[in-house]
Protein backbone atom coordinates (compact mmCIF):
# COMPACT_ATOMS: atom_id res chain seq x y z
CA UNK A 1 0.00 0.00 0.00
CA UNK A 2 1.61 3.31 -0.81
CA UNK A 3 0.29 6.70 0.90
CA UNK A 4 0.95 10.37 0.68
CA UNK A 5 4.13 12.26 0.96
CA UNK A 6 2.16 13.98 4.01
CA UNK A 7 1.23 11.35 5.85
CA UNK A 8 4.33 9.84 5.48
CA UNK A 9 6.31 12.75 7.17
CA UNK A 10 3.38 12.56 9.73
CA UNK A 11 4.61 8.99 10.70
CA UNK A 12 8.40 9.90 10.60
CA UNK A 13 7.77 12.70 12.93
CA UNK A 14 6.67 9.98 15.03
CA UNK A 15 9.83 8.54 15.50
CA UNK A 16 11.66 12.03 15.43
CA UNK A 17 12.55 12.28 11.94
CA UNK A 18 13.38 16.19 11.22
CA UNK A 19 10.49 17.46 8.92
CA UNK A 20 9.58 21.08 7.79
CA UNK A 21 6.65 23.02 9.51
CA UNK A 22 4.10 22.56 7.55
CA UNK A 23 0.16 20.67 6.96
CA UNK A 24 -1.76 19.18 4.72
CA UNK A 25 -4.88 21.09 2.96
CA UNK A 26 -7.94 20.15 0.94
CA UNK A 27 -9.01 23.35 -0.27
CA UNK A 28 -7.74 26.67 -1.83
CA UNK A 29 -8.60 28.12 1.54
CA UNK A 30 -7.25 25.93 4.03
CA UNK A 31 -3.96 26.27 1.61
CA UNK A 32 -4.42 29.64 1.80
CA UNK A 33 -4.47 29.72 6.06
CA UNK A 34 -1.56 26.92 6.19
CA UNK A 35 0.59 29.60 4.25
CA UNK A 36 -0.36 32.74 6.21
CA UNK A 37 0.20 31.02 9.70
CA UNK A 38 3.62 29.67 8.25
CA UNK A 39 4.48 33.51 7.29
CA UNK A 40 3.05 34.75 10.49
CA UNK A 41 5.69 32.45 11.94
CA UNK A 42 8.63 34.03 10.05
CA UNK A 43 8.57 31.69 7.58
CA UNK A 44 10.74 33.29 4.54
CA UNK A 45 8.64 31.02 1.85
CA UNK A 46 6.83 28.50 1.71
CA UNK A 47 6.13 25.26 -0.84
CA UNK A 48 3.16 24.24 -2.35
CA UNK A 49 3.07 20.55 -2.80
CA UNK A 50 1.03 18.65 -5.05
CA UNK A 51 -0.04 15.33 -3.03
CA UNK A 52 -0.49 12.68 -5.16
CA UNK A 53 0.74 8.88 -5.76
CA UNK A 54 3.44 9.45 -7.92
CA UNK A 55 6.95 11.21 -7.77
CA UNK A 56 7.71 13.27 -10.31
CA UNK A 57 5.72 15.70 -9.45
CA UNK A 58 8.91 18.75 -9.40
CA UNK A 59 9.01 18.25 -12.69
CA UNK A 60 5.50 18.26 -13.82
CA UNK A 61 4.50 21.75 -12.10
CA UNK A 62 3.60 20.23 -9.27
CA UNK A 63 6.31 21.57 -6.50
CA UNK A 64 6.71 25.25 -6.55
CA UNK A 65 8.14 27.66 -4.19
CA UNK A 66 6.60 30.88 -2.76
CA UNK A 67 8.06 34.18 -1.55
CA UNK A 68 5.10 35.66 -0.39
CA UNK A 69 1.01 35.41 0.23
CA UNK A 70 0.25 36.21 -2.74
CA UNK A 71 2.47 34.31 -4.60
CA UNK A 72 1.30 31.33 -2.46
CA UNK A 73 -2.31 31.40 -2.98
CA UNK A 74 -1.43 31.70 -6.93
CA UNK A 75 0.63 28.21 -6.76
CA UNK A 76 -2.67 27.17 -5.23
CA UNK A 77 -4.93 28.12 -7.34
CA UNK A 78 -2.46 26.22 -10.59
CA UNK A 79 -1.79 22.63 -9.07
CA UNK A 80 -4.93 22.24 -7.10
CA UNK A 81 -7.52 20.34 -8.87
CA UNK A 82 -5.29 19.96 -11.90
CA UNK A 83 -4.40 16.75 -13.95
CA UNK A 84 -0.98 16.53 -12.65
CA UNK A 85 1.21 14.00 -15.12
CA UNK A 86 4.99 13.03 -13.92
CA UNK A 87 7.16 9.54 -15.38
CA UNK A 88 4.99 7.68 -13.05
CA UNK A 89 1.46 8.63 -13.50
CA UNK A 90 1.36 7.63 -17.35
CA UNK A 91 -0.16 10.34 -19.79
CA UNK A 92 -3.26 10.81 -18.31
CA UNK A 93 -2.02 11.81 -15.32
CA UNK A 94 -3.56 11.90 -11.79
CA UNK A 95 -5.58 14.97 -10.16
CA UNK A 96 -4.84 16.48 -7.03
CA UNK A 97 -7.28 16.75 -4.74
CA UNK A 98 -4.76 17.34 -2.04
CA UNK A 99 -1.90 19.86 -1.02
CA UNK A 100 1.22 19.97 1.47
CA UNK A 101 2.30 23.59 2.93
CA UNK A 102 5.21 23.58 3.96
CA UNK A 103 7.92 26.20 5.14
CA UNK A 104 10.61 26.60 2.67
CA UNK A 105 14.55 25.56 3.37
CA UNK A 106 17.17 26.92 2.62
CA UNK A 107 18.95 24.06 1.11
CA UNK A 108 22.12 23.87 1.23
CA UNK A 109 23.08 19.76 -0.20
CA UNK A 110 20.04 17.63 -1.93
CA UNK A 111 21.06 13.83 -0.82
CA UNK A 112 19.05 10.68 -1.14
CA UNK A 113 18.38 8.36 1.49
CA UNK A 114 16.24 4.81 0.83
CA UNK A 115 15.52 2.02 3.11
CA UNK A 116 14.47 -1.17 1.00
CA UNK A 117 13.89 -4.95 1.86
CA UNK A 118 16.48 -6.99 -0.26
CA UNK A 119 13.36 -10.21 -0.81
CA UNK A 120 16.34 -12.10 -1.66
CA UNK A 121 18.35 -12.02 1.31
CA UNK A 122 15.30 -11.29 3.65
CA UNK A 123 17.22 -8.00 4.90
CA UNK A 124 16.29 -4.23 4.92
CA UNK A 125 19.09 -2.42 2.86
CA UNK A 126 19.86 1.36 3.48
CA UNK A 127 21.06 3.09 0.98
CA UNK A 128 22.46 6.63 0.67
CA UNK A 129 23.95 8.68 -2.20
CA UNK A 130 25.02 12.31 -2.54
CA UNK A 131 22.96 12.02 -6.05
CA UNK A 132 20.05 13.45 -4.51
CA UNK A 133 16.96 15.50 -5.99
CA UNK A 134 17.01 13.23 -9.27
CA UNK A 135 15.66 9.91 -10.39
CA UNK A 136 17.75 7.38 -8.25
CA UNK A 137 16.72 5.03 -10.62
CA UNK A 138 18.93 6.98 -13.27
CA UNK A 139 22.34 6.96 -11.11
CA UNK A 140 21.52 2.91 -9.88
CA UNK A 141 21.49 2.65 -14.15
CA UNK A 142 24.41 4.63 -15.12
CA UNK A 143 26.57 5.21 -11.95
CA UNK A 144 25.56 2.41 -9.11
CA UNK A 145 28.96 2.83 -7.51
CA UNK A 146 27.23 6.30 -6.13
CA UNK A 147 24.86 4.80 -4.11
CA UNK A 148 26.32 3.47 -0.89
CA UNK A 149 24.76 0.56 0.65
CA UNK A 150 24.67 -0.99 4.06
CA UNK A 151 22.94 -4.19 4.81
CA UNK A 152 21.03 -5.01 8.13
CA UNK A 153 21.87 -8.17 9.88
CA UNK A 154 17.68 -8.61 11.51
CA UNK A 155 19.28 -10.82 14.07
CA UNK A 156 21.79 -7.52 15.14
CA UNK A 157 19.81 -4.21 14.15
CA UNK A 158 20.86 -1.47 12.10
CA UNK A 159 24.16 -0.19 14.07
CA UNK A 160 25.39 3.21 14.64
CA UNK A 161 28.69 2.31 13.49
CA UNK A 162 26.78 1.83 9.30
CA UNK A 163 24.98 5.40 10.48
CA UNK A 164 28.24 6.85 10.41
CA UNK A 165 29.40 5.06 7.68
CA UNK A 166 26.67 6.35 5.69
CA UNK A 167 26.76 9.90 7.46
CA UNK A 168 30.79 10.30 6.32
CA UNK A 169 30.17 8.38 2.57
CA UNK A 170 27.68 11.38 2.06
CA UNK A 171 30.24 13.79 2.77
CA UNK A 172 28.31 15.19 5.80
CA UNK A 173 30.38 17.61 8.27
CA UNK A 174 31.25 16.87 11.14
CA UNK A 175 28.95 18.88 12.83
CA UNK A 176 26.16 17.08 10.82
CA UNK A 177 27.45 13.49 11.96
CA UNK A 178 25.34 13.20 15.43
CA UNK A 179 22.88 14.85 13.72
CA UNK A 180 22.48 12.39 10.59
CA UNK A 181 22.91 9.35 13.19
CA UNK A 182 20.37 10.05 15.11
CA UNK A 183 18.04 11.05 11.82
CA UNK A 184 19.11 7.54 10.17
CA UNK A 185 18.49 5.83 13.23
CA UNK A 186 14.90 7.12 13.51
CA UNK A 187 14.39 6.20 9.76
CA UNK A 188 15.42 2.45 10.51
CA UNK A 189 12.97 2.34 13.49
CA UNK A 190 10.23 3.67 11.70
CA UNK A 191 10.73 0.99 8.59
CA UNK A 192 10.67 -1.55 10.57
CA UNK A 193 7.79 -1.10 12.74
CA UNK A 194 5.64 -0.20 10.59
CA UNK A 195 6.25 -2.95 8.38
CA UNK A 196 7.49 -0.39 5.57
CA UNK A 197 8.98 -2.52 2.41
CA UNK A 198 10.27 1.08 1.07
CA UNK A 199 11.25 4.40 2.76
CA UNK A 200 12.73 6.91 0.60
CA UNK A 201 13.59 10.22 1.64
CA UNK A 202 15.01 12.35 -2.43
CA UNK A 203 16.03 14.82 -1.25
CA UNK A 204 17.53 14.45 2.49
CA UNK A 205 18.62 18.11 2.84
CA UNK A 206 21.30 19.61 4.55
CA UNK A 207 20.86 23.46 5.30
CA UNK A 208 23.39 26.58 5.16
CA UNK A 209 22.51 26.36 9.11
CA UNK A 210 23.82 22.78 9.65
CA UNK A 211 20.38 20.98 9.91
CA UNK A 212 19.18 17.63 8.49
CA UNK A 213 15.54 17.61 7.06
CA UNK A 214 13.38 15.01 4.90
CA UNK A 215 11.80 17.63 2.47
CA UNK A 216 10.31 14.58 0.29
CA UNK A 217 8.93 10.97 2.04
CA UNK A 218 7.79 8.21 0.75
CA UNK A 219 6.61 5.05 2.19
CA UNK A 220 5.18 1.68 1.08
CA UNK A 221 4.07 -0.79 3.35
CA UNK A 222 3.89 -4.52 2.95
CA UNK A 223 -0.23 -5.20 2.56
CA UNK A 224 0.01 -8.51 3.74
CA UNK A 225 1.60 -6.99 7.40
CA UNK A 226 -1.36 -4.21 7.56
CA UNK A 227 -3.90 -6.35 9.61
CA UNK A 228 -1.46 -5.34 12.16
CA UNK A 229 -1.44 -1.63 11.83
CA UNK A 230 -5.01 -0.05 11.48
CA UNK A 231 -3.86 3.13 12.23
CA UNK A 232 -1.42 2.73 8.85
CA UNK A 233 -4.35 0.97 7.11
CA UNK A 234 -6.70 3.86 7.59
CA UNK A 235 -4.39 5.73 5.28
CA UNK A 236 -5.75 3.86 2.29
CA UNK A 237 -6.44 6.94 -0.04
CA UNK A 238 -8.86 5.06 -2.91
CA UNK A 239 -8.99 8.20 -5.16
CA UNK A 240 -5.09 7.52 -6.19
CA UNK A 241 -5.82 3.76 -6.91
CA UNK A 242 -7.59 1.90 -10.10
CA UNK A 243 -11.89 2.19 -9.34
CA UNK A 244 -11.74 -2.10 -10.59
CA UNK A 245 -8.86 -2.65 -8.78
CA UNK A 246 -10.20 -1.08 -5.64
CA UNK A 247 -13.17 -2.92 -6.22
CA UNK A 248 -12.25 -5.97 -6.62
CA UNK A 249 -9.89 -5.59 -3.29
CA UNK A 250 -12.60 -5.74 -1.52
CA UNK A 251 -13.46 -9.13 -2.64
CA UNK A 252 -10.39 -10.54 -1.66
CA UNK A 253 -9.52 -10.99 -5.38
CA UNK A 254 -6.02 -9.96 -6.82
CA UNK A 255 -6.78 -8.25 -10.19
CA UNK A 256 -4.39 -6.23 -11.97
CA UNK A 257 -5.78 -4.06 -14.93
CA UNK A 258 -3.84 -4.53 -17.99
CA UNK A 259 -4.51 -3.56 -21.63
CA UNK A 260 -5.04 -6.07 -23.94
CA UNK A 261 -8.38 -8.18 -25.06
CA UNK A 262 -8.67 -11.53 -23.20
CA UNK A 263 -9.86 -11.55 -19.70
CA UNK A 264 -8.70 -13.57 -17.25
CA UNK A 265 -9.94 -15.95 -14.71
CA UNK A 266 -7.45 -18.11 -12.68
CA UNK A 267 -6.64 -19.42 -9.76
CA UNK A 268 -3.08 -18.92 -8.66
CA UNK A 269 -0.73 -16.31 -9.54
CA UNK A 270 2.01 -18.54 -11.06
CA UNK A 271 -1.05 -19.94 -13.50
CA UNK A 272 -2.42 -16.58 -13.64
CA UNK A 273 1.21 -15.61 -15.53
CA UNK A 274 1.62 -18.98 -17.59
CA UNK A 275 -2.12 -17.80 -18.56
CA UNK A 276 -0.74 -14.52 -19.91
CA UNK A 277 2.12 -16.28 -21.49
CA UNK A 278 0.14 -18.73 -23.37
CA UNK A 279 -2.33 -15.85 -24.57
CA UNK A 280 0.44 -14.07 -25.55
CA UNK A 281 1.95 -17.38 -27.13
CA UNK A 282 -1.53 -18.33 -29.19
CA UNK A 283 -1.24 -14.60 -30.66
CA UNK A 284 -3.53 -12.58 -28.18
CA UNK A 285 -3.27 -9.93 -25.73
CA UNK A 286 -4.88 -10.07 -21.80
CA UNK A 287 -6.86 -7.77 -20.05
CA UNK A 288 -6.42 -8.29 -16.85
CA UNK A 289 -4.36 -10.87 -14.48
CA UNK A 290 -7.23 -12.27 -12.15
CA UNK A 291 -6.37 -14.72 -9.17
CA UNK A 292 -9.48 -15.45 -7.26
CA UNK A 293 -7.67 -17.66 -4.54
CA UNK A 294 -7.67 -21.14 -4.12
CA UNK A 295 -10.72 -21.17 -2.05
CA UNK A 296 -13.06 -19.15 -4.29
CA UNK A 297 -16.39 -19.16 -3.06
CA UNK A 298 -19.80 -18.61 -5.63
CA UNK A 299 -19.80 -14.82 -4.72
CA UNK A 300 -16.95 -14.29 -5.41
CA UNK A 301 -16.36 -15.80 -8.75
CA UNK A 302 -19.67 -13.77 -9.52
CA UNK A 303 -17.81 -10.67 -8.41
CA UNK A 304 -14.85 -11.54 -10.45
CA UNK A 305 -17.28 -12.10 -13.15
CA UNK A 306 -18.46 -8.15 -12.79
CA UNK A 307 -15.18 -6.33 -12.58
CA UNK A 308 -14.18 -8.24 -15.77
CA UNK A 309 -17.07 -7.43 -17.41
CA UNK A 310 -17.08 -3.99 -16.72
CA UNK A 311 -13.64 -3.08 -18.53
CA UNK A 312 -14.93 -2.12 -21.96
CA UNK A 313 -11.80 -3.45 -23.86
CA UNK A 314 -13.06 -6.96 -23.10
CA UNK A 315 -14.27 -9.07 -25.94
CA UNK A 316 -13.41 -12.93 -24.69
CA UNK A 317 -13.21 -14.54 -21.31
CA UNK A 318 -10.57 -17.23 -20.22
CA UNK A 319 -11.80 -19.31 -17.20
CA UNK A 320 -7.95 -21.33 -16.63
CA UNK A 321 -8.79 -23.85 -13.29
CA UNK A 322 -6.60 -26.18 -11.55
CA UNK A 323 -9.11 -27.34 -9.10
CA UNK A 324 -7.43 -28.03 -5.79
CA UNK A 325 -9.42 -26.67 -2.86
CA UNK A 326 -11.30 -24.78 -5.36
CA UNK A 327 -13.09 -27.72 -6.90
CA UNK A 328 -14.10 -27.79 -10.49
CA UNK A 329 -17.90 -28.84 -9.64
CA UNK A 330 -18.11 -25.73 -7.23
CA UNK A 331 -16.37 -23.64 -10.13
CA UNK A 332 -18.38 -24.53 -13.11
CA UNK A 333 -21.79 -24.26 -10.64
CA UNK A 334 -20.54 -20.78 -9.82
CA UNK A 335 -19.65 -20.20 -13.40
CA UNK A 336 -22.88 -20.94 -14.56
CA UNK A 337 -24.82 -18.79 -12.01
CA UNK A 338 -22.61 -15.59 -12.75
CA UNK A 339 -23.07 -16.22 -16.58
CA UNK A 340 -26.76 -16.41 -16.07
CA UNK A 341 -27.08 -13.69 -13.73
CA UNK A 342 -24.83 -11.02 -15.46
CA UNK A 343 -26.56 -11.96 -18.67
CA UNK A 344 -22.59 -12.31 -20.29
CA UNK A 345 -22.59 -12.15 -23.74
CA UNK A 346 -19.13 -12.07 -24.34
CA UNK A 347 -17.92 -15.81 -25.20
CA UNK A 348 -16.12 -17.41 -22.40
CA UNK A 349 -13.95 -20.33 -22.79
CA UNK A 350 -12.45 -22.84 -20.09
CA UNK A 351 -9.91 -24.89 -19.80
CA UNK A 352 -10.37 -26.86 -16.28
CA UNK A 353 -8.44 -29.86 -14.61
CA UNK A 354 -8.57 -31.63 -10.98
CA UNK A 355 -11.15 -32.60 -8.32
CA UNK A 356 -14.05 -33.06 -10.10
CA UNK A 357 -13.51 -32.31 -13.56
CA UNK A 358 -16.05 -34.21 -14.67
CA UNK A 359 -18.79 -33.15 -13.40
CA UNK A 360 -17.59 -29.96 -13.70
CA UNK A 361 -18.05 -30.19 -17.39
CA UNK A 362 -21.22 -31.84 -16.86
CA UNK A 363 -22.50 -28.97 -15.21
CA UNK A 364 -21.26 -26.43 -18.43
CA UNK A 365 -23.25 -28.65 -20.73
CA UNK A 366 -26.41 -28.99 -18.93
CA UNK A 367 -26.66 -25.16 -18.59
CA UNK A 368 -27.45 -25.02 -21.91
CA UNK A 369 -25.36 -21.88 -22.16
CA UNK A 370 -22.63 -21.37 -25.08
CA UNK A 371 -19.34 -22.23 -22.93
CA UNK A 372 -16.33 -23.14 -25.16
CA UNK A 373 -14.21 -25.95 -23.25
CA UNK A 374 -10.68 -26.59 -24.47
CA UNK A 375 -8.96 -29.76 -23.67
CA UNK A 376 -5.47 -28.87 -22.90
CA UNK A 377 -4.35 -25.11 -22.11
CA UNK A 378 -3.14 -24.83 -25.30
CA UNK A 379 -6.13 -25.44 -27.31
CA UNK A 380 -8.17 -23.04 -24.75
CA UNK A 381 -5.60 -20.33 -25.26
CA UNK A 382 -6.22 -21.19 -29.44
CA UNK A 383 -9.89 -21.09 -28.81
CA UNK A 384 -9.95 -18.05 -26.89
CA UNK A 385 -7.53 -15.71 -29.06
CA UNK A 386 -9.83 -16.65 -31.88
CA UNK A 387 -12.97 -16.11 -30.13
CA UNK A 388 -11.73 -12.25 -29.15
CA UNK A 389 -10.26 -11.59 -32.32
CA UNK A 390 -13.59 -12.22 -34.02
CA UNK A 391 -15.71 -9.70 -32.39
P1 LIG B 1 9.06 14.90 -6.34
O1 LIG B 1 9.46 15.65 -7.58
O2 LIG B 1 7.70 14.28 -6.51
O3 LIG B 1 10.08 13.91 -5.92
O4 LIG B 1 8.89 16.00 -5.18
P2 LIG B 1 9.94 16.59 -4.13
O5 LIG B 1 9.26 16.76 -2.85
O6 LIG B 1 11.20 15.79 -4.09
O7 LIG B 1 10.25 18.04 -4.72
C1 LIG B 1 10.95 18.22 -5.93
C2 LIG B 1 12.03 19.27 -5.78
O8 LIG B 1 11.47 20.49 -5.36
C3 LIG B 1 13.08 18.94 -4.74
O9 LIG B 1 14.09 18.09 -5.22
C4 LIG B 1 13.61 20.32 -4.40
O10 LIG B 1 14.63 20.68 -5.31
C5 LIG B 1 12.41 21.23 -4.61
N1 LIG B 1 11.86 21.60 -3.31
C6 LIG B 1 10.99 20.91 -2.54
N2 LIG B 1 10.79 21.54 -1.37
C7 LIG B 1 11.56 22.66 -1.39
C8 LIG B 1 11.84 23.72 -0.46
O11 LIG B 1 11.32 23.77 0.65
N3 LIG B 1 12.71 24.70 -0.87
C9 LIG B 1 13.30 24.68 -2.08
N4 LIG B 1 14.11 25.66 -2.41
N5 LIG B 1 13.10 23.70 -2.96
C10 LIG B 1 12.24 22.70 -2.62
MN1 LIG C 1 11.34 13.64 -4.36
Amino acid sequence: MKIHEYQAKEILAKYGVPIPRGEVANTPEEAAAVARQLFAQGASGVVVKAQIHAGGRGKGGGVKVAKSRDEAEQHVQKILGMQLVTHQTGPQGQKVRRLLVEETAQIDRELYLGIVLDRATGELVFMASQAGGMDIEEVAAKTPEAIFKERVDPAVGFGAWQARKLAFALGLKSTQINQAVAFFQSLYRATLETDASLVEINPFITTKDDKLFALDAKINFDDNALFRHPEIKALRDVDEEDPLEVEASKYSLNYIKLDGTIACMVNGAGLAMATMDIIQYAGGSPANFLDVGGGATQEQIEHAFEILLSDKNVKAIFINIFGGILRVDRLATGVVAAARNLNVQVPIVLRLEGTNVEEGRQILKDSGLNFQVGATMKEAADLVVKAASSR
